[in-house]
């Protein structure tokens, strides 16, 4: 199934019906997007007995792209792993880690919907298209051969970072240069593993005015999904709506010669395979128009 975040409200996908789960569930679950995660395997259940129909016409919804927002628009917990693609370390010049991955946060006020513009910081504004996990079930000490069982579903992010501020100081920003407002877009929808017919192999692409820029497949991680939800939980205890995401491939514009970074009217494409795209059009700070995101 898929779940997206219109309006502000919860709405189940299943094949062409949009159900709104607050009317279609009586009230049980919903209408918050973010509040469907605390209860996720009794949703799951419920949301399984109407994969056959059956829905009342008040329940469906008809599609606004524009009314789209995060599906998970407040994740109480969001860890960022970089350096998480050999290609991509290495057009970095930075090692990767082995035991423990490079991880920091993208701080939730970051984060938005699918369709936005994108609020450029300064001239050193950078893409990183990203596959984010979104957890499901809490653990703590979760072994990697049960960690999908945690998980409730993937989409697409980026990880848009302003360089300057990211590499600014020793040791360097990376949280709040990846933190500006807009810079964490998620969406369109919130995709179960069993829409996947590997979920641990999808080819992502990034698009720059049309432009590939980073084409790869999440196989060539270092530390695949379910190696991040058990690394990160032998320290932090996880719980519903947390999100990760999981690094990025090469082809940023930091790792050019010479290096390439948005400019106002600008539009990133960022998509990945049974997931859906995401589109951000960057505009000068000041720019943006208001959204629909919640
Ligand atoms: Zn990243």
């Amino acid at each position: 199934m898929k779940l997206l975040n219109h309006a502000g409200r919860a709405v189940l996908q299943l094949g062409d019906h949009r159900l709104d789960v607050e009317v279609a569930s009586d009230g049980r679950f919903g209408p918050d997007p973010q509040g469907v995660f605390t209860d996720w395997c009794a949703f799951t259940a419920w949301a399984s007995t109407h994969r056959g129909g059956c829905h009342r016409p008040e329940a469906l919804v008809t599609l606004d792209p524009a009314l789209l927002g995060a599906p998970v628009p407040r994740p109480p917990q969001v860890f960022a792993v970089g350096l998480n693609y050999r290609s991509h370390a290495e057009e970095t010049n930075l090692a990767p880690a082995t035991v423990m991955p490079l991880t920091f946060t993208k701080f939730p006020s970051a984060i938005t919907g699918p369709y936005t513009d994108l609020e450029l910081t300064g001239d050193t504004v950078d893409w990183e298209i990203e596959l984010v996990a979104v957890i499901g079930r809490a653990g703590f000490r979760i072994p990697a051969e049960r960690a999908w069982e945690h998980v409730a579903g993937l989409t697409v992010g980026q990880d848009f970072s302003d360089r300057t501020v990211q590499m600014t100081g020793s040791p360097p920003q990376f949280s709040l240069g990846k933190s500006f407002p807009g810079f964490a877009p998620l969406g369109p929808a919130l995709v179960t593993t069993q829409e996947l017919a590997d979920p641990d192999r999808l080819a992502l692409r990034c698009t720059v005015n049309g432009e590939p820029v980073q084409t790869g497949s999440t196989v060539e991680m270092i530390h695949p999904v379910a190696d991040l939800v058990s690394m990160l939980s032998r320290i932090c205890a996880l719980g519903p709506g947390d999100v990760i995401f999981t690094g990025t491939p090469e082809g940023v514009g930091m790792g050019r010669k010479p290096p390439r970074y948005l400019r106002p009217g600008d539009l990133v494409v960022s998509e990945i395979e049974g997931l859906g795209r995401i589109e951000q059009r960057c505009v000068e700070q000041g720019g943006a128009r208001t959204g629909a995101d919640t």
